[in-house]
């Protein structure tokens, strides 16, 4: 059986290993087919390709969207897209901005809470990054404001704190028009990781299959046998597809290593079916 990793990010958003880093260590651990879905970007994709084509791995284009439901960011990857779609590409840039612009409301609030030098340290960013609150987590560990990643969003970046900006990102229907327009597929990334009930979480997938959307991630880092009966459950319920991708960002993070997933479970249409 050919083994899937359909979510990972690169130094194009907030992972730490170059786009071909990426695809070497997924060759090293046994990945047959990677998708690179890196935050409201799709920039990492042809050095991943190239690199790809070298190590003989199969890479499939994919890109990780923010979006907002019901007030909750929900992330939304696309899968197979073409990267050079004007209307993603288009939908993608507007992300951008908005993450531009939030970086600094962020740079500055932080710089008011005592952090002196964040805005400056944000507008330098600015000229090299897609910048995400990733990026302003290891900041401040760096600068001994927090003593680790989780202790960075728990006292300057998650929601309500000190660091954090409310941005409207983009809903459902505009995230999964621009990747089914690019010829991809949808799916709801980590779908356990925003706090809903089973029920909320059904109404909200029921609401981004109304938009298009054929998919969700049954199997990803870290999340245990409990949650992937709770997606098969899902799954089988709205029918969607089953995908499975580890989020892996960076080796430190031992939970999300990439290729490093149990098999997606039997019961459930991959979503690569027909498909890559
Ligand atoms: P953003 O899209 O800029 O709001 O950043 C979201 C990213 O922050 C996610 O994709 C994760 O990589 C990272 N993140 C969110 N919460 C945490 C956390 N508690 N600990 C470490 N990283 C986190
Ligand atoms: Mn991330
Ligand atoms: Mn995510
Ligand atoms: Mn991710």
């Amino acid at each position: 059986m050919r083994r899937y990793d359909l979510h990972c990010h690169s130094t194009a958003s907030d992972g730490t290993l170059a786009p071909a880093q990426v695809v070497a260590l997924a060759k090293q651990n046994g990945v047959d087919v990677l998708a690179l879905t890196d935050h409201d970007c799709v920039d990492g994709l042809a050095a991943a390709r190239i690199a790809a084509q070298e190590q003989g791995i199969e890479l499939v284009a994919g890109v990780e969207i923010s979006c907002d439901w019901d007030g909750r960011t929900i992330h939304v990857v696309g899968l197979n897209i073409d990267p050079d779609n004007p209307g993603l590409q288009a939908g993608l840039a507007a992300l951008q901005t908005m993450r531009r612009q939030r970086a600094l409301d962020m740079g500055a609030r932080l710089e008011k809470n005592g952090i002196a030098g964040a805005l400056e340290w944000t507008t330098q960013q600015l000229q090299h990054l897609n910048v995400t609150r990733t990026h302003f987590a290891r900041y401040l560990v760096a600068q001994g404001k927090a003593k680790d990643m989780q202790n960075a969003f728990d006292r300057y970046l998650g929601s309500g704190k000190p660091g954090y900006v409310k941005t409207r990102w983009v809903d459902f229907g505009q995230a999964v028009g621009w990747i089914n327009g690019a010829g991809g597929v949808a799916v709801v990334a980590h779908p356990s990781r925003y706090d809903f009930s089973y029920t909320k979480c059904k109404i909200m997938l029921d609401d981004f299959k109304s938009s298009g959307g054929a998919g969700i991630e049954v199997v990803y880092g870290g999340c245990d046998r409990g949650r992937i009966d709770t997606h098969v459950r899902l799954c089988k319920a709205l029918e969607l597809a089953g995908s499975c991708g580890s989020d892996f960002h960076d080796l430190n993070i031992p939970w999300t290593r990439l290729g490093g997933l149990p098999p997606l479970p039997k019961a459930v249409t991959p979503i690569w079916a027909d498909r890559f």
